[in-house]
């Protein structure tokens, strides 16, 4: 296999098309898919000199895998990692990112608008094996530094939130959580690594969906685990992955790689539409509030314009009128579709209180936000006038 020849620091949207190229003696131009469980070597002391990494070939695909190494080293290269691991799914990569590096008696502090698997990881799961959490309001820094104990390990967060689009100050925390001792991990699936670097923040680890923007067109699961230093995966997480085998496929990678050459274009496109789209139904009559990071109105606007370098392909919005309204303009939308992806080509949109936040109490959902009325909006690549029709039209049956 011969690599890349980059010497040259590059620009991101070339980094995307080009980072971690491996190619193979027949010099292929499409990265090549290595379908296959393992590798073969030419004598036993070669088997037993990649055993002992003397040798730093291809072993097993549960532990690499060229298709997979190609993907992870593409991102890497984007957002100026020390490592990157890809996982399955963005689950795995969460799960992982946590589970690696704590134990029993160990504390978490996580901001309490989370996806609702990562709060089911901190709330549920990690404190079965002795890992306390608390929760805090991700918005207010106060918050973050009265919740440190003795015993804090890591600080984990999302930003923008799912779905209320709340914006927390990366930078800021990550300071508390240095101060504290302990590791900041970044779930960046919202923001995209097009509009913000958690490790260029002071973040340690960045955990990502590739599910959603990064494979952009619906297909496959997958999921990533950047980190800023080497000491956190040969510490933790290369064994973890290792032994647990939480591992992407080479076919998911190969797609992931290829969704990587698009991602800048595609992110730019969205969000543009995004941005023009909010303001052009922010002030339907039907809509009580609209919340977006690119408008002047946002909650965080300041936030957002320290640490991301423009607003989000996603919006969310609350219909007066409750549930049923909610419901009506859902169901009313002829090209944006009802479904709980992200990111992807196809405009989206959601109920978030009866569908991926179903599972929390009323009270819990209120507290993040999460009224009857709202409704979360992913946007794709279709004509954003298209759009606007498409969401005016549905409004005025609400
Ligand atoms: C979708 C999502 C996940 C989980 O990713 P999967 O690929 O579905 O496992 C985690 N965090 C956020 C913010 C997400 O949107």
């Amino acid at each position: 296999m011969s690599e890349d020849k980059a010497k040259r620091p590059r620009r991101p949207a070339t980094e995307l098309v080009h980072g971690g190229t491996l190619r193979s003696q027949f010099g292929e131009m499409s990265e090549a898919m290595f379908l296959t469980q393992g590798f073969a070597y030419d004598s036993a002391e070669a088997a037993e000199a990649r055993f002992k990494g003397e040798d730093p070939g291809f072993i097993y695909s549960r532990f690499s895998n060229p298709t997979v190494f190609m993907f992870e080293e593409r991102i890497r290269q984007l957002e100026g990692a020390a490592a990157a691991r890809a996982t399955a799914s963005g689950m795995a990569a969460v799960t992982a990112a946590l589970m690696c590096m704590l134990k029993a008696g160990d504390h978490v502090v996580a901001a309490k608008a989370l996806f609702s698997s990562c709060l089911y990881v901190v709330e549920d799961l990690l404190p079965r094996f002795g890992v306390q959490s608390t929760l805090v309001d991700g918005t207010d820094l106060n918050q973050w530094r009265d919740a440190v104990r003795p015993n804090t390990k890591a600080f984990f967060l999302e930003s923008p939130t799912n779905p209320t689009l709340e914006v927390i100050d990366i930078a800021e925390v990550a300071r508390i959580a240095h101060e504290a001792g302990a590791l900041l991990i970044v779930d960046n699936v919202f923001a995209t690594p097009i509009w913000q670097q958690p490790i260029k923040l002071g973040a340690d680890v960045v955990v990502y969906s590739a599910t959603k923007h990064i494979d952009g067109q619906g297909r496959v699961l997958g999921g990533v685990i950047l980190s800023a230093d080497e000491a956190y995966v040969n510490d933790h997480l290369h064994n973890f992955l290792r032994q647990t085998g939480p591992t992407l496929s080479a076919f998911n990678a190969w797609v992931l790689l290829k969704g990587l050459e698009t991602l800048d274009i595609r992110v730019r496109r969205q969000t543009e539409s995004a941005a023009k789209i909010a303001d052009a139904i922010a002030s339907h009559p039907k809509i009580a509030k609209l919340i977006y990071p690119g408008r002047p109105d946002h909650p965080q606007a300041d936030v957002v314009k320290k640490q991301m370098g423009a607003g989000s392909t996603m919006m969310a919005f609350e219909i007066d009128g409750g549930k049923d309204a909610a419901f009506r303009v859902a169901t009313a939308l002829e090209i944006i579709t009802i479904s709980n992806n992200l990111g992807d080509a196809k405009s989206l949109i959601t109920h978030p209180s009866t569908t991926t936040h179903q599972r929390l109490s009323e009270e819990a959902r209120l507290g993040f936000g999460i009224t009857p009325g709202m409704l979360r909006l992913s946007i794709g690549l279709e004509d954003p006038d298209d759009l606007i029709e498409d969401l005016r039209l549905a409004l005025d049956k609400a």
